[in-house]
């Protein structure tokens, strides 16, 4: 099992270190090369996906990654920005399914933003496309700055485009998930108001036909965002487009109290993934030791589970985090009363010590 490490900037060295440690004590062989990617990278190449970083990414069975960017950089061109190997990343590998799933732990209902009654037990899986939509479109008009600003400009816009195929991909994916889990899909759009989005509703309805046993229903995705604030309970899988899934999993995660517990798959046709926390590189706390590594740790799980065909693994990752919550630890992110609040490292030794003690 090859696994290429790309740790990045900001927060990304320390929450990878933890995940990594978490696997190195699962007893299972891995092979695991580490490489620079986004500002890193920028620092030691001039680019932020150099060419070494993608062709380790394409060798490995799975990539595991930190998050990218930080502020410094705003002013580069687009296309050196540290954001750019993620998008570079999800490009080349072909990434297009994003799965994010939003599950409220037990020992957590006090860190969500909403009353404990509507976020206790949730368990939620928002699909999104990840390589079509607006931010693939072409930017016709753009005729911006080399660092991407538009002095003096009347106009500027980005076109939307969903194919078929694309479309039929990703449904077949979410009707797919869907059937493991609850049985039911809510395909997101705004078909009252965009022709893409009409084509989308139309395309995924035609794939139901071969999930009868998958109950879909079709929501405008304003009204998914209210419901999603509302009753995010109703909810069993979500599957969208890129943009709207950009936002509403973000929404999702305030839900389950901190973004520092999620974490996010991208997948291939093949199952090979990118794992990663849905989180960025929170430059305001790097190099502070505060960051959750949970986000991170349970991105490795879902690797071993989606890439590495190791789902027993995958689970006792998983239980062993949810041991050390119900034991009372945290990060500063997701304290409450009566709590121990630890830093990184000590979060995620608790984990791979659970680990050890389990083998
Ligand atoms: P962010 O997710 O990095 O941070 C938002 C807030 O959440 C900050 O207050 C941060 O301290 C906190 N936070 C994030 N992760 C945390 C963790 N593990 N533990 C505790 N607190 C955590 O979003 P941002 O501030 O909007 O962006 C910062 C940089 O990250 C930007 O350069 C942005 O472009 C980049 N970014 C990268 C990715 C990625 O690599 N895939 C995703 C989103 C943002």
């Amino acid at each position: 099992m090859k696994i290429a490490v790309l740790p990045g900037d900001g927060i990304g060295p320390e929450i990878v270190a933890e995940a990594v440690k978490a696997l190195q004590a699962l007893d299972l062989r891995f092979e695991l090369e580490t490489a620079v990617v986004g500002g890193a990278a920028f620092e030691a190449t001039g680019h932020p996906l150099p060419e070494a970083t993608l062709k380790l990414a394409k060798a490995a069975d799975a990539v595991l990654f930190g998050a990218v960017g930080d502020w410094k950089y705003d002013k580069l061109e687009r296309a050196l920005r540290p954001e750019q190997a993620i998008l570079g990343l999800r490009k080349e590998l072909g990434l297009f399914a994003n799965f994010r799933p939003a599950i409220c732990h037990a020992q957590l209902t006090d860190a969500s933003s909403l009353k404990p009654e509507l976020v206790a037990g949730l368990d939620i899986l928002i699909i999104r496309e990840l390589t079509g939509d607006i931010y693939f479109g072409q930017p016709r008009g753009r005729r911006s700055a080399p660092d991407g600003h538009f002095p003096g400009a009347e106009e500027a816009f980005d076109t939307m485009r969903y194919s078929r195929p694309e479309i039929e991909r990703i449904a077949h994916v979410a009707f797919q998930a869907a059937r493991k889990r609850g049985g039911r899909l809510t395909s997101v759009d705004k078909a009252n108001v965009l022709e893409t989005f009409q084509f989308w509703k139309d395309v995924v309805s035609e794939v139901h036909a071969q999930y009868p046993d998958v109950q879909l229903d079709h929501l405008y995705v304003d009204n998914a965002a209210m419901q999603l604030v509302k009753a995010p309970k109703q909810f069993d899988v979500i599957v969208t487009g890129n943009m709207f899934g950009d936002i509403l999993s973000d929404a999702a995660a305030m839900l389950t109290g901190s973004i520092g517990m999620l974490p996010s798959a991208s997948l291939d046709a093949d199952n090979k993934g990118l794992y990663e926390p849905s989180h960025g590189s929170a430059p305001d706390i790097a190099g502070k030791g505060v960051a959750n590594p949970l986000a991170t740790i349970l991105s490795a799980a879902m690797m071993l589970r989606f890439s590495l065909n190791q789902e027993e693994a995958a689970t006792r990752l998983e239980a062993a985090v949810q041991g050390v919550l119900e034991g009372g630890l945290r990060t500063g992110d997701i304290a409450s009363a009566g709590c121990r609040v630890v830093g990184t490292q000590a979060m995620g030794d608790a984990v791979a010590a659970r680990l050890r003690a389990q083998r």
